[in-house]
C-alpha cells in the first residue's frame, strides 16, 4: 500500500488525471498477455521525461516498487506487478519526434505504437523492419526493453539490430543517455544493448533513436503445404543450405491451421500437416529468381502444393492468418501455454519431431507454429487452466522441452522475455556464476531493487550478487 503521502506527492508530479487509484481501473493493468495477474496499488500515465525522472527519484526514495508498462501484450508476464507497486504506463508518451531521411533514423517516445511507425516511415520509402506479431498494438518500448522478434528476423535481425540510441531513466531519477544517432559507435561500453532486452528491471526507456533502411522495391509472399511435418521441417533446411535468404519464414501445423481458420475462414489447407508461410522481398529481378529457387526446393522436399499470392490483397489474408493464430488458439481454448524455445536452425528437425513426443508422452493437445526460418519455435499446449491434472502435466512437458532445447544447443527464449514464467528455468541455460555476474549489474544499476522486481531471477535474490 501507498502512503498518502507518496500518492500526494505523485498527484503533485503528473497531476489527479495521470493517476489511477480505483480498484476496478487498477484491475486492468494487472495482467498482461501470459496467464499472471496481480492488482499494481497505482496506475501512473506520466507524459514526459521529468516527470519519469520525478517519479522514480520518489519511488526511489520511498522503496516502491516500479513496473514499466507498454502495451500489455507482453507473454512472460514482464508487466505484471507481482510484488504491488506503481504500474508506469508509458502509453501517454507516444510521439514520433523526427523522422530523418538523410541519417536514415528515427527518434520516437516508448509509447509509440510499432505498426504506427512502420506506417510513417513507408511515407518516406523507408522500412523498420522488426515487426513483432503484435505489432498493431505493441509499442517501441515494450519491444525494446523485449528485443522483441517477428517473421522478418530471418532476414532482417531483431529490435536490437535497430536501435542506435536511448535515453533512459534510471532507478534512482537519472538521465542516462546511451548510444547515439550514428551507425558506429564504441564511446565506453555498449550500454545501449545492455538495456534493449532487459525487461524494464534496468531503466526505463524514455526515447529512442531507432535505424531505418530503405523500404524494399517489391515483396511476394508464397505458401508451401505438406503432408508431413517433417518435410516442412527439412524444407526450412533447404532453403537455409541453398543460401536463399527470404525476409520471412514461418511455420504453422495442422492444429494451428484449423484453429485460424475456424475462426477467420479464408480457406486454408485443411488437409495440410503444416504449411510454410515465406516473404521474399528485394529488388524485382530478384524476388522472381529467390521465388523459383525456394518452389525448387518445397517441391523437392515433397511439398505437395504451392501458391503464390497474387497481389497485396492475397498476401495480407494470409499474413493475416498467421497473425490470427495467439488470439485463434485463445479463441477455442480456454487456456495456452506458449513457449519460444528456440534451436540453432540445423536442429529444426530434430526439434520439431521431440516436441511431438512430448506432447504425445503426456497425452497434450499440441499447436505448434513459429519463425522456423529463425529455429524459434512456438509450441502452444491447448489446455484448460482448472484441470489440475492437466496442468500438473504440462508443467512436466515445459521442464522436458527446455531439456530438449539446451540438449540441441539452444535457448529457453528467443523473443518473449524470461519475466515471471521463465524465471525458475534460468539456471537451465546459464550457470551460477554467469547469473551472478547478471544479479551484480542489476544490483549495480538498481541497488534498491526498486524496478520490475520479481522478474528474471527467480526468488529475487538481487541483493545478494554472486552468492
Ligand atoms: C498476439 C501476440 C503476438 C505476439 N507476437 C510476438 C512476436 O512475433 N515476436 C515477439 O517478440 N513478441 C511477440 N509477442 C509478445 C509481445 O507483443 C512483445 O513482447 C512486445 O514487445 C511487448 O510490447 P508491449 O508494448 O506490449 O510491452 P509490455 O507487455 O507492456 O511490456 C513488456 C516488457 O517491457 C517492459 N517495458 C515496457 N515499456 C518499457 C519502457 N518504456 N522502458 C523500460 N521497460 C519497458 C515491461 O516492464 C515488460 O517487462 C506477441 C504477443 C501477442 C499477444
Amino acid at each position: 500500500m501507498l502512503s498518502k503521502g507518496v500518492l500526494q506527492q505523485i498527484v503533485n508530479i503528473v497531476g489527479k488525471q495521470s493517476v489511477m487509484t480505483e480498484v476496478e481501473e487498477r484491475l486492468t493493468y494487472a495482467y498482461d498477455a501470459s496467464f499472471h495477474r496481480h492488482i499494481p496499488d497505482l496506475v501512473v500515465f506520466p507524459t514526459d521525461e521529468e516527470q519519469v525522472a520525478s517519479l522514480l527519484t520518489l519511488a526511489n526514495e520511498a522503496e516502491v516498487p516500479i513496473i514499466p508498462r507498454g502495451a500489455g501484450t507482453g507473454l512472460t508476464a514482464g508487466s505484471v506487478p507481482v510484488k504491488g507497486g506503481i504500474v508506469l504506463s508509458l502509453t501517454h508518451m507516444n510521439r514520433i519526434i523526427e523522422i530523418n531521411p538523410e541519417n536514415l533514423s528515427a527518434i520516437v517516445q516508448p509509447g509509440v505504437i510499432t505498426g504506427f511507425l512502420q506506417k510513417k516511415v513507408e511515407h518516406h520509402h523507408l522500412y523498420y523492419p522488426p515487426d513483432p506479431q503484435s505489432f498493431k498494438i505493441s509499442t517501441i518500448g515494450g519491444n525494446i526493453a523485449e528485443n522483441a522478434g517477428g517473421p522478418r528476423c530471418f532476414k532482417y535481425g531483431v529490435t536490437r539490430d535497430y536501435v542506435l540510441g536511448l535515453r533512459v531513466i534510471s532507478p534512482a531519477g537519472k538521465i542516462w543517455t546511451f548510444g547515439g544517432q550514428t551507425i558506429k559507435n564504441v564511446t565506453g561500453y555498449d550500454m545501449t544493448r545492455l538495456i534493449v532486452g532487459s525487461e524494464g528491471t534496468l531503466g526505463i526507456i524514455t526515447q529512442a533513436t531507432l535505424r531505418l533502411i530503405p523500404q524494399p522495391e517489391a515483396k511476394k509472399t508464397i505458401m508451401a503445404v505438406f503432408s508431413h511435418i517433417e518435410q516442412a521441417a527439412e524444407t526450412v533446411s533447404g532453403i537455409i543450405s541453398a543460401r536463399i535468404v527470404p525476409a520471412a519464414l514461418e511455420f504453422l501445423d495442422d492444429v494451428s491451421l484449423r484453429c485460424i481458420e475456424e475462426t477467420l475462414r479464408i480457406g486454408l489447407p485443411l488437409d495440410a500437416a503444416a504449411i510454410l508461410l515465406m516473404e521474399v522481398d528485394g529488388f524485382i529481378e530478384t524476388v522472381e529468381r529467390e521465388i523459383q529457387m525456394i518452389q525448387a526446393v518445397c517441391i523437392q522436399c515433397g511439398a505437395n502444393r504451392i501458391t503464390v499470392a497474387h497481389n497485396e490483397e492475397e498476401s495480407e489474408q494470409l499474413w493475416a492468418a498467421r497473425r490470427a493464430f495467439a488470439p485463434a488458439l485463445l479463441k477455442l481454448n480456454p487456456t495456452r501455454v506458449s513457449e519460444d524455445a528456440t534451436v540453432p536452425r540445423n536442429k529444426l528437425v530434430e526439434f520439431v519431431k521431440g516436441i511431438k513426443e512430448i506432447a504425445q508422452k503426456y497425452s497434450l493437445k499440441l499447436a505448434l507454429a513459429g519463425h522456423a526460418g529463425d529455429g524459434n519455435m512456438h509450441p502452444n499446449f491447448l489446455v484448460n487452466s482448472r484441470d489440475l491434472d492437466e496442468m500438473e502435466r504440462v508443467e512436466k512437458a515445459v521442464e522436458d522441452l527446455f531439456n530438449l532445447t539446451i540438449s540441441l544447443g539452444g535457448t529457453l527464449s528467443g523473443e518473449h522475455g524470461i519475466g515471471i514464467t521463465k524465471a525458475p528455468y534460468l539456471g537451465h541455460e546459464l550457470n551460477k556464476d554467469t547469473i551472478g555476474a547478471m544479479q551484480a549489474i542489476k544490483h549495480a544499476m538498481d541497488p534498491k531493487g526498486i524496478l520490475n522486481p520479481g522478474k528474471i531471477f527467480a526468488g529475487d535474490s538481487v541483493g545478494l550478487p554472486f552468492s
